[in-house]
């Protein structure tokens, strides 16, 4: 007689999770559902949602193989209510009086909904990470600002990761200063693994492609990895070819290499296929052997265990107000072309293609290109974090949500980022290969062929003056505006005046 059910969501694909570690297979029922709620409730792109359905087969047939009992609802089960609130109350009448226990979600949204479920689950903490939300909540307590760095080197601590006895490797905690380099078209980029579709993963692409037509995103070329053994095999390929130029290429942007030294494994750590921890150590492993330079076994280590874990905290520590914060007080729509890509700008072209293929761009074309447009254009943080939240294959609220509205919108007003992440068109021209395709002219300042960022830059400093002015990071840029000619700082206000009402 089984006694207990165990739900386990799309990005809990881990053997070790919480609710399974204390569980005893021979009483236990573990329920897997696929329901539309979540599939819907932003309109992920095709391939992340043929991802993660993918994986949840695969996952529950593994777990099967190791001897538990899998209680699979598929999306076109015909019972299939839609709601995982739905879809548990159903499980409970199936399987007579039992007891429910989950490990937490990923999203406050769900967290809120499952303390009200009638079942009254008992839910676990998520200890995949390094920092719990109450560790967090401690390190954060009295600080003044909470800034990554030192979070980050309090991880680096508790973790031994990159210490030499209670020293830096290296004698420095970041190497951030030496991962700036722009790339060229012809250095060689290894380019990812991919993975063919098995059966399981076929089935799943003929059930995107009906359900799911009108979602944003290419469905096929998907050679995402599936399995825990092919994300092992996505990791191999990043520390063998990727890893040791990590560093020095992580802020670069190539039209024709969509993945440059990127590890391109988010996606596979947020849903549980890979171990954030184990990863790392397998990235410090590369460089005690002498296979990768620190700078880019730190430069990757700092973004897991620093970044990673940081806006987690952040996340958890200020849910659920965050997700209104709108400091700058945008209002604008989103503009359609993040869904087309129909624009003249190059680079936000490229970058928004680029993620209709793939489900997929690095960290500078989300912050420095699509982050950096909607900012200076003043577009409604909150239409930009469910852009965020929907496009890209590894995007769960905890992770995406700080990343966006924090550091990428400035909508917190500077909790996350110490001030914002705006820049001209020159940031993109010398990043990038992108200008020389573009009909703008990234070097002209003004007028109607001039890169928009030029101008937006300007009279978005000029906006949020009042605000802007005070902070000291800032300070150079305004007095470098303050010595412009009246004629130009005029034909900064009407440029942007044209160009934004022509949105
Ligand atoms: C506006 C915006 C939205 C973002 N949304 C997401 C999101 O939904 N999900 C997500 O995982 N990351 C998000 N990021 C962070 C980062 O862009 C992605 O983690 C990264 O691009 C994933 O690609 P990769 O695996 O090739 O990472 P790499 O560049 O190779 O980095 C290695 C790993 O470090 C971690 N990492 C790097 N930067 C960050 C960061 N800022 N925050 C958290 N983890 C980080 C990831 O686990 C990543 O896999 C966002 C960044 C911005 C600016």
């Amino acid at each position: 007689m089984k006694s207990q059910l165990i739900p386990i969501l799309g990005d809990q694909l881990s053997p070790d999770i919480a609710s399974l570690r204390q569980a005893d297979k021979a009483a236990a029922i573990i329920l897997m559902c696929e329901v539309a709620e979540e599939a819907t409730y932003v309109r992920h792109h095709k391939k992340k949602i043929a991802f993660i359905f993918s994986a949840m087969r695969h996952f529950a047939n593994e777990l099967r193989q190791a001897g538990w009992t899998v209680d699979y609802v598929a999306l076109d089960d015909t019972e299939n209510c839609g709601s995982l609130r739905g879809e548990v109350a159903r499980a409970v009448e199936r399987h007579g009086t039992i007891a429910v226990t989950i490990t937490a979600p990923g999203e406050w949204r769900l967290l809120e909904d499952m303390q009200g479920w009638p079942c009254q689950p008992t839910i676990l903490s998520d200890d995949r990470f390094l920092c719990s939300d109450s560790a967090f909540a401690a390190w954060a307590e009295g600080r003044k600002t909470l800034r990554m760095e030192y979070f980050y080197r309090d991880m680096r601590r508790a973790t031994g990761l990159l210490m030499d006895g209670d020293q830096p490797e290296g004698g420095k905690w970041n190497f951030d200063h030496d991962n700036r380099k722009p790339a060229r078209g012809e250095q060689h980029f290894p380019g990812v693994p991919r993975f063919a579709p098995d059966a399981l993963t076929a089935e799943v692409l003929a059930l995107v492609a009906e359900r799911f037509a009108d979602h944003f995103g290419d469905l096929e070329p998907f050679w995402f990895a599936a399995t825990r053994a092919d994300a092992q095999v996505a990791l191999a390929h990043f520390i063998d070819h990727a890893l040791a130029r990590f560093g020095d290429f992580q802020d670069a942007m190539l039209l024709k290499e969509k993945f440059l030294s990127h590890a391109v494994l988010g996606l596979y750590i947020n849903c549980g296929l890979l171990d954030a921890l184990s990863v790392c150590r397998a990235v410090e492993a590369a460089y005690r052997k002498g296979h990768v330079p620190l700078n880019a076994a730190e430069g990757f280590i700092r973004q897991v265990i620093g970044w990673r874990e940081y806006v987690r905290g952040i996340y958890w520590l200020k849910m659920p107000d965050y997700i209104a914060n709108n400091a700058l007080e945008a209002t604008r729509p989103l503009p359609d072309f993040y869904w087309t890509g129909d624009t003249e700008m190059a680079c936000v072209r490229a970058c928004v293609v680029q993620t209709r293929e793939e489900a997929y761009a690095h960290h500078i074309q989300r912050l420095m290109v699509t982050g950096n447009f909607a900012l200076l254009a003043g577009v409604d943080p909150y239409a930009v974090h469910q852009w965020y939240l929907a496009v890209y294959a590894d995007a769960y609220e905890w992770v995406e949500l700080p990343n966006t509205l924090g550091m990428s919108q400035f909508a917190d007003g500077g909790l996350l980022a110490s001030k914002p992440y705006a820049a001209s068109g020159a940031y993109i021209d010398r990043m990038s290969d992108y200008c020389k395709n573009c009909s703008f002219d990234v070097k002209a300042k003004n007028g109607a062929k001039a890169c928009p960022f030029n101008y937006l830059y300007w009279d978005f400093l000029v906006r949020h003056e009042a605000r802007l002015r005070r902070n000291p990071r800032m300070a150079q840029m305004y007095r470098t505006y303050d010595k412009l000619a009246d004629d130009r700082k005029l034909a900064i206000a009407q440029d942007a005046k044209r160009f934004l009402s022509n949105l």
